[in-house]
């Protein structure tokens, strides 16, 4: 077993062992829908939103209940599942920094308000976070636990520009180093399999996230969703999603590069049934994660196994 502590199990370091060793307890996240929107949306930046956005990130029937409300019933569901102890209010859906910072701070007071709720983890766009709200944020970090979520997708700008990201590499950079220092634990999603993209192509995005000033990584699977550009382009074979061998190897390969300590918030998707086009075995997240598992411990590899600090010095 290639361990550091106690609490962990697996041969990269889990989210959930990072959060029972900051807690000493069962922490868990409940997702929350506030009514944001995306400024690749609302025609700010751009329309149409990234080529594989369902219209936000995670699938809400949450919008009508408060967030206070969302709270609650996150609470009860998952004390009863998971027997979890402690929650962190999970601002998810849409550009969660995309709003006045009084707005911000209003909501996240709320959330922060609910009892056993113990930290905020926010998920935005690294073009959403003038300073303003990184103070904002840092504020809280002096009391609490605050982690920000950064979607990059790809360190490549031609994948960037093909999936209409609208915003570029750059402005994720500069987001990190600004985020840097705050006491904020900060977070980049990465997507495997985006069109065009070679394995070398994934592994330079996991080398540049490896260099950066990151605590975490969440690392989605590509999956193809109907009403999408995407969901388009594979009807019209325009576009071959991952299988699951060539995910599980590439997944493992990137954990190698990543520094020991990061933080590996998810290492696969987690589609809607309903709107799902392909591939279908991402409805199989055990699997996926089992395979994973079983993959590193036929390589007798582990996260960090390829990375040294020289190495990151030299990118
Ligand atoms: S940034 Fe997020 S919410 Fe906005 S279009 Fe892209 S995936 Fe959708």
């Amino acid at each position: 077993m290639i361990s550091a502590s106690p609490t962990q199990t697996k041969r990269y370091t889990d989210l959930r062992s990072f959060l029972q060793r900051r807690f000493g307890c069962r922490v868990h996240k409940i997702t929350l829908d506030a009514h944001f929107t995306c400024p690749n949306l609302d025609g700010s930046k751009a329309i149409g939103g990234c080529i594989f956005c369902h219209q936000g990130s995670g699938h809400s029937t949450l919008g009508a209940l408060s967030v206070a409300e969302q709270l609650e019933r996150g609470k009860t569901y998952l004390r009863r599942r998971h027997k979890a102890e402690r929650f962190l209010a999970y601002f998810q859906r849409y550009t969660n920094t995309y709003a006045p910072v009084e707005t911000l701070r209003h909501l996240y007071d709320k959330a922060l308000a609910v009892e056993d709720v113990v930290g905020l983890v926010v998920g935005t766009r690294p073009d959403c976070v003038p300073d303003p709200v990184l103070d904002l944020l840092q504020g809280y970090a002096r009391r609490t636990y605050v982690a920000v979520e950064y979607g990059l997708q790809s360190i490549h700008d031609r994948t960037l520009e093909r999936v209409n990201r609208a915003h570029g590499a750059a402005e994720f950079v500069d987001a990190v180093h600004r985020t840097a220092g705050r006491g904020i634990h900060t977070c980049a999603h990465v997507m495997l399999g985006l069109p065009g993209e070679t394995r070398a192509d994934m592994l330079a995005t996991a080398q540049a996230i490896a260099a950066l000033p990151l605590d975490g990584i969440k690392i989605h699977l590509t999956y193809v969703l109907k009403h999408t550009v995407l969901g388009d382009m594979y009807l019209q074979g325009q576009y071959r999603p991952m299988e699951i061998t060539e995910y599980v190897e590439t997944v493992c390969d990137v954990l190698e590069r990543l520094p020991p300590g990061m933080v590996i918030h998810r290492l696969t998707g987690d589609p809607p049934r309903d709107l799902l086009l392909a591939p279908q075995w991402a409805l199989h997240k055990w699997q996926v994660l089992n395979a994973i598992d079983a993959e590193l411990i036929r390589r007798e590899s582990f996260q960090g196994r390829q990375w040294t600090r020289e190495q990151t010095r030299n990118l």
